[in-house]
């Protein structure tokens, strides 16, 4: 590090947890002479995480130390103390979260920065800082400062809290007494300071309709011009965010804060993205900008309401508001009617339809919806009233996105956004995507970063190297670097694996029939019915061997309802469908039956924990692969061809594979846990590619037969479990 640069950093010193001697005789030198030149060897460095898992495995009797952890923590430390970017694929059983978090803190106190870790699931999210966080605090450093950063949409609002009661426009959304419960908890967060107000602490079971009156509106929200400002829920919390040593957040809440002029989160001197498989979609998500045709005539509404509402706004102001306002909703509504007769045609049997040229007769609307912005703008004045306030900026902000989604069509950047149409429930949709996320990324990331996850590489071939070195070398990561590192220096990125300690080999078995053939897309509906009442067969005959216990997956939803209307009629078990209960309760009600089968559709398909025996069968009815009509795969897919790579082997199959390994993770969490992964799908035998999908997936048995099943379940008690 360059002298003149050492003054501009936070301040090192010693972790808590380590002995000043003991590190100074690894370092060969004085220990904090070295913190303080930021010039800790690597040894020193190691010690460090080591001394860190000593410690744990004290303070926690069952803890077994293993040396994967370990080494993963002292990989991270390295990596960031040396400035350099890590990607590591780190498999079940291996403790990642323990490992990144040890790192984190060791380099939080080495250098003095922050650290923001983000996972892509609230259930992580909320597992390390309810369960993990506290738990390193307790052994490692009872003075640790940790922090939860949640959207500000998910915090309690006074202003929007007072604007509803006294609106009443809770009416027909809540019953009296649900009313009274968020009464009650608004009053307990308003007055007691230890409450964050966050919608995960102990809030009362409310319509989201109802949510979305109480909590912030970042839109609308006017900081320090509202007048509870001060003692406002979710300023407090932000303010407590930087006085943390490290922050726990999300991939949506990181990529807001990135892409949104990085006013949210504190600063912070590296990021541990967790899950990171997750964070190209959620990315993609972000940048999408999607409007509806009764968007504008909804604004509209609200601005129409504003003007009467509010005597004060009178004059040529008003008038000239008026006027662009009319002169926008004709515009936009015109522009939408163009669009919906140009994709008329292209709709066919799929709900979304690829724009691919612009055209020439449509409205220009950008140029009117900045000028009505501009008008909007100079409603507010120092005077402004708070609520007031808040309904101009919600309105303004509205205004420019949509001007901002307009001017993305009047560019029409063929090559750098994707754009398309969709038609949800009656509602006519444009919708606009840059394509450019990794670049974009990559230029708003923070210099230092670990991207891990237990599914992060992907083998493109049908032999799998058993030496982790030849596998980096010859291109596991490479797929997630041209995604999240598309600028990287070759060589420049720290990429490591660190392989599972479980025995899948006794523990697990991938049972792959290869009678069950999957109809072509368009099959004649009798072949369809014929498919299902088969695969209902399969499914009550491999239930029965476990009595239950089973997770069975889809890909869809209408498969889903197939086999759950057979399945009913075939087996005295108790069979539980996501469709009727939703997620958690559909979830909640398997985790209380050992012997019940549960039917999940793509949101079971990962971030589900269901340890022990309570899950031993894994049933994947089909290969997850992204739909061919997903307009942005669409776009990605063109980008490849025009590279002259082939979009189905370099983006389809990584991303089928990585959901069949995220879907295997779901079966064994433990070390104690066995179970069967049963994949009904036979392309795996008759596409080349179906050995590259084995080859990606933890070394287990393969089984082709109902008997070779049974018999590995004989031998090894696969399926067995515990009646309590
Ligand atoms: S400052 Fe913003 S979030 Fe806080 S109470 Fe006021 S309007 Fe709501």
């Amino acid at each position: 590090m360059a002298e003149e640069d050492q003054d501009e950093l936070p301040s090192g010193r010693l972790p808590p947890w380590c002995n000043a001697d003991e590190l100074t005789e690894i370092q060969g030198d004085s220990i904090e002479v070295a913190i303080a030149e930021h010039s800790v060897g690597t040894a020193a460095l190691g010690a460090v995480c080591a001394a860190a898992f000593e410690r744990i495995g004290a303070a926690l009797p069952d803890y077994q130390m293993r040396d994967a952890q370990v080494q993963m923590a002292q990989q991270i430390l390295r990596s960031f103390y040396r400035e350099r970017n890590a990607v590591i694929e780190a498999a079940t059983g291996v403790g990642k979260s323990f490992a990144y978090v040890v790192a984190s803190l060791a380099y939080n106190y080495l250098t003095g920065e922050r650290v923001l870790i983000a996972t892509e699931t609230k259930a992580l999210q909320w597992q390390l800082f309810e369960k993990d966080l506290p738990f390193i605090r307790r052994a490692l450093d009872p003075d640790l400062r940790f922090e939860l950063c949640l959207g500000s949409a998910n915090y309690f609002c006074r202003l929007r809290y007072e604007q509803m009661i006294n609106e009443g426009s809770f009416r027909d959304l809540i019953e009296e007494d649900k009313l009274a419960e968020v009464r009650a908890w608004a009053g307990e967060v308003m007055t007691d300071f230890a409450r964050s107000g966050s919608r995960f602490e102990d809030t009362p079971k409310i319509p989201e309709s109802v949510w979305r009156l109480v909590t912030r509106d970042s839109d609308g929200c006017p900081a320090n011009r509202c007048p509870h400002y001060g003692n406002c829920n979710y300023y407090r919390e932000r303010k407590k965010w930087s006085d943390a040593q490290l922050l726990v957040a999300n991939h949506h809440l990181l990529l807001f804060h990135l892409l949104n002029d990085k006013h949210t989160l504190p600063e912070y001197g590296a990021v541990v993205i967790d899950e990171a498989h997750g964070l190209i979609r959620t990315g993609y998500s972000i940048f999408t900008a999607s409007f509806a045709r009764n968007d504008f005539a909804d604004l509209k509404k609200g601005i129409d309401k504003l003007l009467i509402s509010h005597t004060g706004i009178q004059g040529e102001l008003k008038q000239e508001i008026e006027e662009v306002t009319a002169a926008c909703l004709t515009r936009w509504e015109t522009f939408f009617s163009r669009w919906e007769v140009e994709t008329d045609m292209v709709f066919q049997n799929s709900g979304t339809a690829l724009i691919r040229a612009n055209i020439a007769d449509t409205p220009e609307i950008n140029a009117p919806l900045i000028e009505l912005a501009e008008r909007y703008d100079s409603l507010k004045t120092e005077d402004t009233e708070a609520s007031l306030l808040g309904t101009i900026n919600a309105q303004l902000k509205q205004i420019r996105k949509m001007a901002a989604f307009a001017g993305m069509y009047s560019k029409f950047d063929s090559q750098g956004i994707v754009y398309w149409a969709e038609k949800r429930d009656d509602r006519f949709l444009l919708q606009a995507c840059r394509l450019n996320l990794g670049e974009t990324l990559a230029d708003l990331m923070p210099e230092l970063r670990l991207y891990t996850s237990a599914t992060i590489g992907y083998w493109p071939f049908a032999d799998f190297p058993s030496r982790k070195s030849d596998l980096i070398q010859r291109g596991f990561f490479n797929r997630f670097l041209g995604d999240a590192l598309p600028l990287a220096e070759e060589g420049s990125v720290d990429c490591n694996i660190f392989f599972s300690p479980f025995n899948y080999r006794e523990h697990a078995a991938l049972y792959a029939p290869e009678h069950l053939l999957i109809p072509e897309h368009g099959s004649p509906p009798h072949v369809q019915a014929e498919y299902f009442d088969r695969l209902a067969e399969e499914i009550a005959a491999l239930t029965s061997v476990s009595g239950g216990g089973a997770l069975v997956l889809f890909t869809s939803n209408y498969n889903l309802q197939q086999i759950a209307e057979r399945l009913v009629t075939m087996t005295d078990l108790e069979v539980i469908s996501q469709l009727e209960d939703g997620v958690q309760d559909s979830l909640a009600r398997f985790r209380r039956n050992k012997e019940a089968i549960l039917l999940g559709s793509q949101s079971f398909w990962q971030g589900i924990d269901v340890a022990g025996d309570g899950l031993r069968l894994l049933i994947i009815t089909k290969l997850l692969f992204t739909p061919p009509d997903d307009p942005i795969f669409k776009a990605r897919s063109e980008i490849l061809e025009a590279k002259g790579k082939r979009p189905f082997f370099d983006l389809s199959l990584p991303h089928a594979s990585t959901m069949l390994r995220q879907a295997f993770g779901r079966l064994i969490r433990t070390e104690r846990d066995k179970g069967v992964i049963a994949l009904l799908d036979s392309r795996i035998w008759q596409k080349t590619y179906g050995k590259t999908l084995i080859a990606n997936l933890p070394r287990v048995q393969v089984l082709r037969t109902f008997a070779e099943l049974e018999r590995a379940n004989d031998k090894f008690g696969l399926l067995k479990y515990s009646q309590d």
